[in-house]
């Protein structure tokens, strides 16, 4: 904020000054006694042409009395002075000196020393004069450097913008795709579950029907097969990149005496990525409990696997209303120790127990309200952004006939499959529904 100060009365001139409805020059000079006498010519001119015109013409400084006498006697200045601190004076100008031009107490152009224009005598008629052109060349050039910086690459981002969206809307009316699945930042994923089917050479001939059946597709979501471990070093050498491959289950221990087991480090050594923990099947017949259950997502965790983690209540616990206290409970008791990070690395799948195998599917809004809640309980343990983050899958007599409208729910990510993933072309048309 700039105080001015009359050298004589010690009067503050600012609000007189900066209330002026008329041009007012103010010669800027901090310090006189270094200030620039090398356009001293023009500095006189203009105080002239302003003296002429009615403009009032002031010398602005810092500098003390003697200097002010100094300047006058060297110049033969004849304007009044005000004074006003140095470091505000710096700000307006640097130039020692410069002259500012305010206009209705605002400033419209300001020179340094080496480009003071030239205002002598015959170019004195008003209409000639540069001072109205300094004002209008002055809004010309601020109009046409705003056009030239903002709103130039402005009109150029938005019609990239609109591209864009249009190219998105485009697609989504070709393929009839739902604007929230659309989207989304979590990964839509269809992941098969062989169960125990499939001899190592069906299992092989299976790979190589999906490759085929998939050879020209573009998948619109993560493809994932889990087979039975005897297959897997088999099959991850020849499967398409474009399909991962996971283990239905992994051992709770890390290694030694436990016949019959295999260990998420054996999992992970043949190439496989993922592993389906907690399936329903598991948990009914061979006692899994949530306990043994957090063990299995650790060591997958530890050893890069990433866990498919299965949640889902029977049909007892559905008839009497409980599938979310269920779940919930399910995904407290084994997942909610995992660190954010941990955490964020799950896939989880909802698969009610009544549905599985068994040709009853929930309808869209069954499984979209135990979705929706599964996400609210992440979202309220690890926060948003990782709950909007989590793939969560539905499975549960899932085929390409229902995929379509399940997966067009806002909450379902993609589907667990069982029977339709053991014949390529069905697990393919489950795919497709995402296209
Ligand atoms: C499953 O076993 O995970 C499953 C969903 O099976 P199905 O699709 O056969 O119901």
């Amino acid at each position: 904020m700039i105080s001015l100060q009359d050298e004589t009365t010690g009067a503050d001139s600012t609000q007189q000054l900066l209330h002026e409805r008329n041009y007012v020059f103010l010669l800027i000079a901090n310090r006189l006694d270094v200030a620039s006498d090398e356009d001293l010519d023009l500095i006189n001119d203009a105080y002239d042409y302003a003296k002429a015109n009615g403009y009032p013409f002031f010398c602005v400084t810092s500098s003390p009395e003697k200097y002010i006498a100094q300047w006058r006697d060297r110049t033969g200045a004849e304007y009044p002075f005000l004074l006003a601190d140095e470091v505000v004076l710096k700000t307006i100008i640097r130039s020692n000196p410069g002259l500012v031009l305010l206009h209705n107490g605002t400033v419209i152009n300001k020179w340094n020393h080496a480009n003071i224009p030239d205002l002598s005598e015959q170019k004195k008629s008003l209409d000639k004069l540069p001072i109205g052109v300094m004002h209008e060349d002055n809004q010309l050039k601020t109009i046409a450097q705003c056009v030239g910086w903002f709103f130039i690459p402005l009109i150029v981002l938005l019609w990239l913008d609109i591209l864009v969206v249009k190219r998105k809307f485009r697609k989504r009316e070709k393929f009839n795709i739902n604007p929230l699945i659309y989207n989304k930042m979590r990964k839509n994923i269809v992941a098969g579950n062989w169960k125990m089917n499939k001899t190592l050479q069906e299992g092989i001939d299976l790979v190589k029907d999906l490759n085929a059946v998939l050879a020209d597709a573009k998948p619109n979501c993560d493809v994932v097969i889990c087979t039975p471990f005897i297959h897997l070093a088999s099959v991850t050498p020849i499967v398409d990149k474009k399909i991962g491959v996971g283990a239905e289950n992994c051992a709770d221990k890390e290694k030694g005496a436990f016949t019959g087991e295999v260990s998420a480090a054996m999992v992970a050594s043949t190439g496989a990525k993922y592993v389906i923990l907690g399936h329903s099947e598991r948990r009914a017949y061979y006692h899994e409990t949530s306990e043994m259950l957090k063990t299995k997502v650790e060591l997958a965790l530890a050893n890069g696997l990433t866990p498919i983690f299965c949640v889902g209540e029977k049909l007892d616990e559905r008839e009497a209303g409980k599938q979310d206290e269920v779940v919930g409970s399910q995904l407290k008791d084994a997942l909610f120790d995992l660190s954010v990070e941990d955490f964020s690395k799950l896939i989880i799948a909802y698969e009610p127990v009544w549905a599985i195998g068994t040709g009853k599917t929930a309808t869209g809004e069954q499984a979209e309200d135990v979705h929706a809640f599964i996400r609210k309980t992440i979202a309220d343990k690890y926060g948003k952004e990782v709950a909007n983050n989590t793939s969560i899958l539905y499975g549960g007599s899932c085929k390409p006939s229902n995929a379509k409208e399940l997966f067009a729910k806002p909450d379902i990510d993609g589907g667990l499959i069982g029977g339709a993933a053991l014949k390529a072309e069905d697990f393919k048309g489950i795919i497709d529904a995402f296209n």
